[in-house]
């Protein structure tokens, strides 16, 4: 098969590497689509400093099952089925947060296209358990394509909405979304579905970006450095940039819940306690649990949610990490590995 690996320095290599054989519990793949996400980047560029070596990055992947190990029956594993494989890729199942259903919190964890091969290749093997059966209407590449945004940003964004539920059911529901970019553009369709009302807060002058939140439902949309025209009864930040922690608590409501969405931020300044008082809380969020993501499965399979993306052949893999690293991008850039291009 072809893929694209990691090999501890960029770029990325292409190259021609046996097809990997599925053990009991796990799944071979197909890969149809993948996109990628600010976590490759930390990958490749040495934020995260302890892939494995070399590893063939990737973890929103879309694709069809081709084999399936002996033990995946249960799981309803079958040959031919369109599956998800996201960021958390295997748990150990035997330490006390495994064991409290709370695996997202596992102190052995493996990570798709970090600890484990991923999705920048023809073909990858994913552990049953983790990997999600797609909804019906994920049935071709096309569909492949638009839905793999939804198995890490998608993912990421329906657990900080679950965090913010109890405080927007408390009230009016009127929920914040700071920064609106792959996981900001999706929850916020799921919130105005979930019958939230959405205000959408983005970098100083990005028109375009006010529009587009606009476009998708939000009663409001306007400058992050700008207070919100109404209290918020729970408000995600998915930007990286920790200055916003204090400018979205001034917004928030006695009572009101602040999640913070993104893997990364930079500090947090210091803030006067009156932001916090009246039982606001500030919620950090870490992978997803294997609930989670089936919840998030049947939600999707019920209600339209649309993204934005872009397909590239998989051999543009580098070009595609380079755009992302500059910010030219509109929209998730989908490696799509069906479409072997010369490297
Ligand atoms: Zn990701
Ligand atoms: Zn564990």
């Amino acid at each position: 098969m072809r893929a694209m690996v990691f090999e501890g320095g960029k770029p990325l290599t292409c190259r021609s590497l046996p097809l990997p054989e599925p053990g009991d519990c796990e799944v071979l793949i197909e890969v149809r689509a993948c996109a990628v996400c600010r976590t490759d980047l930390h990958v490749v560029d040495a934020d995260l400093k302890a892939p494995k070596k070399p590893v063939i990055p990737g973890h929103e992947i879309v694709g069809k099952i081709v084999k399936a190990g002996a033990k995946t029956q249960a799981l309803e594993m079958t040959v031919g089925l369109w599956v998800g494989v996201p960021w958390l890729g295997s748990t150990c199942g035997q330490c006390p947060y495994c064991l409290s259903a709370r695996e997202n919190l596992c102190l052995n964890p493996g990570f798709t296209g970090y600890t484990i091969d991923g999705g920048f290749a023809q073909y990858t093997v994913a552990d049953a358990r983790h990997t999600f059966i797609l909804p019906p209407a994920v049935h071709d590449d096309r569909s492949a394509q638009e839905f793999s945004p939804m198995l890490c940003a998608g993912l990421i964004g329906w657990r900080s909405l679950r965090f913010a539920r109890p405080a927007l059911d408390a009230a009016g529901g009127k929920l914040g979304i700071y920064g609106f970019g792959a996981a900001g553009h999706i929850v916020a369709q799921v919130a105005i579905h979930l019958g939230y009302e959405v205000y959408a807060f983005v970098r100083p002058g990005d028109e375009q970006a006010q529009q587009f939140a606009r476009g998708l439902g939000a009663v409001y949309a306007g400058s992050s450095a700008e207070p919100s025209p109404e209290e918020l009864d729970a408000a995600i930040i998915f930007a990286p940039s920790g200055a916003l922690v204090p400018a979205a608590l001034k917004s928030l409501a006695p009572g009101g819940c602040l999640v913070l969405g993104g893997i990364h931020m930079s500090d947090i300044p210091a803030l006067p306690y009156e932001l916090l008082w009246h039982e606001r809380t500030i919620q950090s969020v870490a992978n997803l649990t294997v609930a989670d993501g089936h919840e998030f499965m049947d939600f999707l399979a019920k209600h339209k949610v649309t993204t934005s993306t872009e397909a590239l052949p998989l051999e543009q893999a580098n070009e595609a990490l380079d755009r992302l690293r500059a910010g030219q991008v509109s929209g998730a850039l989908v490696l799509t590995p069906w479409q072997p291009k010369p490297c």
